[in-house]
Parts: C-alpha cells; sequence; structure tokens
C-alpha cells in the first residue's frame, strides 16, 4: 500500500515487520460540545487510515469528565459523523469501561505503582517541579500497599470530600517529562453522569483512562494531536503497567487551524451562550452542523481534508483554500438560478403586454443538466448593483442610454430614469432589441455587460443573507478569540427571485448567477436565500 502520510508509513512498516496484522482506529471525541471542522480532519484520518488497510474505525466517547457532559452532545455527534457518510464499527463511551479502569488501578496499588495522595491540587501541582527541576516527593508516597488499598476503596465509597484525596501513578518525580512525576490517575468528584448517573464519586484522568479504553477495543493506533505528544510516555506506562493484553500505539499529528475560524469548543460553547450567534448551527459557525446548516457539501469538506493532509507540525491553513474546495464541488452539481438584490424595476416599454418563456441552462458543467422555462415580460427587475446614474469609465452594466444584454433574453437599452423626491431610482425605462434574442441574434449589436433578471409578472419577494466570518484577522500572534470577535457578520438584502426558487422548498443549494452559492430556506413561508460561499475564487495555490 502507498503511504499519503508518515502515519501510513508507521503503518506500513509495523506490517511488514508483522508488529500488526490490521489497523483500528477509534475517533475520541468528549461529549461536551458540537464537532467542529477540526474534527472533521480527525474524522477523515482515522475513519480513511482503517478503511484504506481495510480495518475498522470505533465511535469512542470519552466521558471521563462528567460535569461538562450531556447526551445531547453525543446525538449530535453521531449525526454529524453520519453525515459526512462515515459508519463506525462499534460505539464505546470510556464510562462502559469505568469496572476495568477501577481494576487496573487496584492493581497498580497491588503491585506498589500507586499511591493515595491527601496533597490538595494546589499542593500537588506546587511540588511538581518545572522543566529545570525534579518534583518534590509527596509525604504519602510510601503509604503501605494494605493501606493505599484500604484508601482507595474509601474514596470509591464516597467516604472522602471531592478534591480530599486522589490516587497518584508512582512513577518519577525527577523524570524530565513533567507528565510522569507522580500524576494524578484517580479523583473524587460528585457529579451525575450522563450514562452512570450517581454510581460513582470518583473518575479516572483521561491520561489513565485513554490507554486502557484503547486497548479493550482493541485499538492498534491511537491518533491523536500534537499537544499528546509529551503524554506518548504515561500512555506506554499504562499499558506495560496495568497488564493489558493488547497494545496499542499512539501516535500524534497536527491539528488544523484555519485563519479567521474559532476551533476552540470552549469558546464555540460561549458564543452559544453569549447569543453572538443563533446556535451551534449558525450558519457562521465552523461546527459540522453550522456547516450543514449552511449548504457545504459533506464531499467537499472531505476534499478539503484530504488535500491539506497529515502532518507533524502545526500550521493554519487559509480560510479562502477550504471556500475553493467548497466552491468546486456546487460549480458542478449546483443547479443556476437568479435573484437581484435592492432590485430595480426596467419597464421595457416596446415589449408586448404578453409575456413570453425563454429557455434557461441549468447547469453548464453538466451536459445532461439541460434547460427549463422561465418568464420574461414588459417589467422586469434587475440588481441595483447592475445600474448607474454616474458610471466610471468603461462601465459596461446598465447606464443611461447604454446597451446591456439580458441573461438568456434580449439586448435592452436604458432610454429614460424616473426618479424618486430623493434623487435615487425609481424605474427605468428601457426598449429591447427584438432580434436580439440570445441563440438567435441577428441584431449585429455588439454588447460588453450581460446582466441577470428576474421577470415582475412571477418573480417572488425574498431575503438575502450574505455572511463575514465570526473572527477578524489576528493582529498579532496568539490574540485572544475574544478579541477578535467581528460583530457585523450578517448582511440582509431585499431580493426577488425567480419563482422556482420557492417551489423547490427548503434546502436546496443554487449558483445565484452573477451573485455566489445560496441555499433556500422558508421561514414561516418567506424565502429566505442564504449564503454558502461568494463566486470569487481569491485563493492562490502557493505551489503554483
Ligand atoms: P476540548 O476543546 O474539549 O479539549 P477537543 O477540541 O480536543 O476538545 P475532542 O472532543 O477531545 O475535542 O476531540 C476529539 C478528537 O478530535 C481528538 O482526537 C482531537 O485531538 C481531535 N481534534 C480536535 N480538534 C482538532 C483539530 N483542530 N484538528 C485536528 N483534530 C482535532
Ligand atoms: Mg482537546
Amino acid at each position: 500500500m502507498e503511504a499519503n502520510n508518515f502515519i501510513e508509513e508507521i503503518i506500513n512498516q509495523e506490517l511488514e515487520e508483522g508488529k500488526v496484522d490490521g489497523v483500528h482506529t477509534r475517533f475520541p471525541p468528549k461529549p461536551n460540545g458540537y464537532l467542529h471542522i477540526g474534527h472533521a480532519k480527525s474524522l477523515c484520518l482515522n475513519f480513511g487510515t482503517a478503511e484504506k488497510y481495510g480495518g475498522v474505525c470505533n465511535l469512542f466517547f470519552d466521558d471521563t469528565n462528567p460535569s461538562k457532559e450531556k447526551t445531547e452532545y453525543v446525538d449530535a455527534i453521531k449525526a454529524d459523523i453520519e453525515w459526512l457518510g462515515f459508519k463506525w464499527f462499534e460505539v464505546h463511551y470510556a464510562s462502559d469501561f469505568f469496572d476495568v479502569i477501577f481494576e487496573k488501578a487496584v492493581k497498580l496499588i497491588e503491585d506498589g505503582k500507586a499511591f493515595v495522595c491527601d496533597l490538595s491540587a494546589e499542593e500537588i501541582s506546587a511540588t511538581r517541579g518545572t522543566l529545570t527541576e525534579p518534583g518534590k516527593e509527596s509525604p504519602y508516597r510510601n503509604r503501605s500497599i494494605e493501606e493505599n488499598l484500604q484508601l482507595f476503596y474509601a474514596m470509591k465509597d464516597g467516604r472522602f470530600a471531592d478534591g480530599e484525596k486522589v490516587l497518584r501513578a508512582k512513577i518519577d518525580m525527577s523524570s524530565p517529562n513533567i507528565n510522569l512525576r507522580d500524576p494524578v490517575i484517580y479523583r473524587v468528584l460528585r457529579a451525575t453522569h450522563h450514562r452512570t448517573g450517581d454510581k460513582w464519586c470518583i473518575y479516572p484522568m483521561y491520561d489513565f483512562a485513554h490507554p486502557i479504553c484503547d486497548s479493550m477495543q482493541g485499538v492498534t493506533h491511537s491518533l491523536c494531536t500534537l499537544e499528546f505528544e509529551d503524554h506518548r510516555p504515561l500512555y506506554n506506562w499504562v499499558v506495560e503497567n496495568t497488564g493489558v493484553e493488547h497494545k496499542p500505539r499512539q501516535i500524534e499529528f497536527a491539528r488544523l487551524n484555519i485563519t479567521n475560524t474559532v476551533m476552540s469548543k470552549r469558546y464555540l460553547k460561549k458564543l452559544v451562550e453569549d447569543k453572538a450567534v443563533t446556535g451551534w448551527d449558525d450558519p457562521r459557525m465552523p461546527t459540522l452542523t453550522g456547516l450543514r446548516n449552511r449548504g457545504v457539501p459533506a464531499q467537499a469538506l472531505k476534499n478539503f481534508c484530504e488535500a491539506i493532509g497529515i502532518a507533524k507540525a502545526n500550521s493554519e491553513i487559509e480560510v479562502s483554500y477550504l471556500e475553493h474546495f467548497i466552491r468546486d464541488y456546487l460549480n458542478a452539481y449546483a443547479e443556476r438560478a437568479m435573484a437581484v438584490f435592492e432590485p430595480i424595476k426596467a419597464v421595457i416599454t416596446n415589449f408586448p403586454d404578453k409575456s413570453e418563456k425563454e429557455d434557461f441552462e441549468i447547469n453548464p458543467s453538466d451536459e445532461t443538466a439541460g434547460t427549463r422555462k422561465i418568464t420574461f415580460s414588459k417589467e422586469i427587475y434587475i440588481d441595483s448593483e447592475d445600474f448607474s446614474l454616474d458610471p466610471p469609465p468603461k462601465y459596461f452594466r446598465l447606464k443611461k442610454d447604454g446597451y446591456v444584454r439580458l441573461k438568456n433574453a434580449y439586448i435592452i437599452k436604458c432610454d429614460d430614469v424616473v426618479l424618486n423626491e430623493d434623487g435615487s431610482v425609481k424605474e427605468l425605462l428601457c426598449s429591447y432589441v427584438p432580434e436580439s434574442k440570445s441563440g438567435n441574434d441577428t441584431s449585429g449589436i455588439k454588447v460588453k455587460g450581460v446582466i441577470h433578471w428576474v421577470s415582475a409578472e412571477d418573480c417572488v419577494d425574498c431575503e438575502i443573507r450574505k455572511y463575514d466570518y465570526l473572527l477578524k484577522d489576528a493582529e498579532y500572534p496568539g490574540q485572544d478569540f475574544s478579541e477578535r470577535m467581528n460583530y457585523d457578520s450578517v448582511h440582509v438584502f431585499k431580493g426577488k427571485a425567480e419563482p422556482y426558487l420557492k417551489e423547490v422548498g427548503e434546502g436546496k443549494s443554487f449558483q445565484l448567477m452573477r451573485k455566489g452559492y445560496y441555499k433556500t430556506f422558508d421561514e414561516d413561508g418567506k424565502l429566505v436565500l442564504s449564503e454558502i460561499v461568494s463566486l470569487k475564487d481569491s485563493f492562490k495555490p502557493i505551489n503554483k
């Protein structure tokens, strides 16, 4: 199998050396929030690697922190993974293994490798030492095995207050790796767990629970982000010292960061709680539910994840690169339609009173898509951006005494402009060139501009929403998200749309010609066109 990244190189080598005989991964979210686009990278990696090697990937809920977890998040995470089209092999929860993890802790105590410590969290952190200085051993480190066992069971039986005692692995207080300086592996915590309820009042720490859960599931490669690199020696220590049969291996990869994009679950949650967005699925949110609601195709996200690849060093990806993949996909699959923003009425004075139907190409990128009929009538609306009272040089859209082609219809000329009292444009009086019909133009008139339009006879009112990023560019590296908030990220326009955009119903994606990619929503009978991605591709490939 040809390796596409360093993880696959490792797997190939292990397979060759007979160290593993297959690949079993897991995607390990904490059920404390919704998944975001960073998780999509991890999902593509875990599910993609398993699939490539004919293996399987589990969905593993890392629910060792009961105070922040909710079943709502479990359900949302499952729905998001299904939306991306991944199929997990088995679903497991760390809480399913609480009994096993407890037994492993007892075994460590029996082997003299763990002790109950009475120091407070502050005292533990104060005696942990620094990168240059060793830590100080706890005065409780040499308790007898019997005393430790008795105290640990007493912890489990609820005989101590929260934080009063912890269980620590007895490793090495002078290790250069601080994670090995007698790390806490169990704590007393009274919190109702979303699955085990009040059965437990002690909970294992992530670093202790994770390797055991990986092992119990038969995971071969436990893929995680780079911040866990320093935890790997502890992961291996747990694997080696708890007597687990199956020995998984942890490999770290770089997390995904994207410009102008909030990628911290904690901060995303704050945006929801502060009502800075309408919810986890607000179309501006980089959550998977937000992206889905916005109209981003799952396949476009997967294409993006494949293109950015898997690296060992952190970096930041331009958000325009993501948009490039969304646009690319929609360009191929989205039907075209017309809607005008902030419409201006144009009356075609020499057009007969009876309307006619024109052919409209449904999708020029798809030969099989064909055409549909659109109405052309004496009164139409054009986009206010397509008319200028005071045109700059080389203005090829509509201006007084100027010609323009109406997409899929005729060439028109603006003969006169009727103004409102305030000087704004009320309507345009135009004439059309009968022999200039698209596809059969014998007029001989050359026009440089083509604009879109809708017929006043059958168009529908709509609201158009365009979005800006929730985050402004950072002014300096590491600037806090809260200082970069963009409070002006929704722009609303009045519009008129082809009736087709209403007839198709909710949740359809279109390329609104000359405007961008939009998704239809029905809000109490009102058509809303919500921006998915703009039309213009600002992404410049670096390697070209
Ligand atoms: P928290 O913010 O609560 O620490 P998290 O963002 O790390 O959570 P988890 O639910 O713990 O999210 O993550 C599940 C998996 O997704 C982990 O393996 C984690 O490393 C990975 N992951 C999270 N964020 C990213 C990211 N930005 N890029 C790549 N992988 C990520
Ligand atoms: Mg994390």
